[in-house]
């Protein structure tokens, strides 16, 4: 058996998958020249970045472990004959500990005592709690889910919303996309962590937005697709939400004439909520391949019809 492994450094997924695999050909590749000379014989493609168009050049190919958690550069461009997996539990507990720094740095005026210290001005910042705030998480899935319980572990009334009813037992109160203006008009903060999909393109628009409470904080580090960033820069400027903290764009890296960067009430960070652990992903990646070659069910198989 041939696997192929497509991504910026290769070397550690290449060792740990050897371990599984002791008797497989495992070879990787930074880039496409790289890539070249064995996409024809690989079976198996572990992959981040690759330019999808080069599954099609991959006759023997059955399985593709996508290395990240989001598939939606890559969902489309899959053949329906070749299974799909992305990974589960790699990013949950850091982008959490990401959407919770921000959260307590927004609330508490973190930032503000920061730049009262620059200006060497003693005064005192005395931010509210999140005790008993409410906390709108859309998307409780592996990561969403731990957002949830964080915000449980801090004291908070936790609204979820998700595509089904699924999560909606870890939640106070659940709701479902039809219901999104309701969703959002009752949290302090709202927290996207949805996949970008045609149903959540835009889920976040001028009317949600409107509808937000005073004072309160939008957080996005699922898809850049879920807000329209227009509607959101008109409403940031109103002030509702009173604050938002941007891990993803609708273009990225975000374009350097965006009115988003100097927004004193938007916080941007460059999608790095959540880096690729390259040892829990390797962990994942070993873990699929040992189901794969036992025959066992593989974890995070794509759904491709509702895509992701
Ligand atoms: P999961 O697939 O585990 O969960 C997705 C959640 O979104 C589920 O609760 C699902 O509902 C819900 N959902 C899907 N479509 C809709 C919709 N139209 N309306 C409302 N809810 C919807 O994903 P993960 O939690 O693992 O990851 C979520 C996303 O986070 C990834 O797709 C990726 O894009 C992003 N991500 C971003 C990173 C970053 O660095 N910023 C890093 C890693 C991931 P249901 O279960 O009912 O179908």
């Amino acid at each position: 058996m041939q696997i192929l492994v497509y991504a910026q450094e290769t070397q550690s997924y290449v060792e740990a998958l050897q371990e599984v695999a002791p008797h497989a050909k495992i070879f990787g590749a930074a880039t496409l020249t790289e890539a070249e000379p064995h996409l024809e014989d690989t079976e198996v493609l572990f992959a981040w970045g690759v330019p999808p168009a080069v599954l099609a050049r991959m006759p023997r190919l059955r399985w593709v472990q996508w290395l990240g958690a989001g598939v939606d550069l890559i969902v489309g461009q899959t053949p329906d004959d070749i299974t799909l997996t992305r990974v589960v539990g790699a990013f949950s507990t850091v982008m959490s500990e990401h959407v919770f720094a921000y959260l307590l740095a927004l609330r508490r005026g973190i930032f503000e005592m920061r730049q009262l210290q620059r200006e060497h001005v003693w005064r005192r910042v005395i931010g509210p709690s999140l005790r008993g705030q409410r906390l709108g998480v859309a998307g409780l899935g592996s990561i969403g889910s731990e957002v949830a319980r964080l915000g449980r572990a801090f004291g908070m009334e936790v609204w979820g919303l998700s595509r089904t009813d699924r999560g909606g037992e870890i939640c106070d109160r659940h709701f479902l996309p039809t219901e999104m203006r309701d969703f959002a008009a009752g949290v302090d903060a709202l927290v996207l962590v949805l996949p970008a999909t045609p149903e959540t393109d835009g889920i976040v628009d001028a009317e949600v937005l409107a509808g937000m409470r005073e004072g309160s904080i939008l957080v996005n580090v699922g898809r850049g697709n879920a807000i329209v960033e227009r509607d959101l820069i008109a409403a940031l400027r109103r002030g509702r939400p009173a604050m938002a903290q941007l891990d993803v764009f609708e273009r990225e890296p975000l374009p350097e004439e965006s009115p988003l960067w100097d927004l004193p009430n938007c916080y941007i960070s460059a999608h790095c909520s959540g880096p690729s652990e390259p040892r829990l992903v390797c962990t994942f990646a070993a873990e699929n391949l040992r189901r794969y070659l036992q025959g066992e069910p593989m974890v995070g198989i794509v759904d491709r019809e509702r895509g992701y």
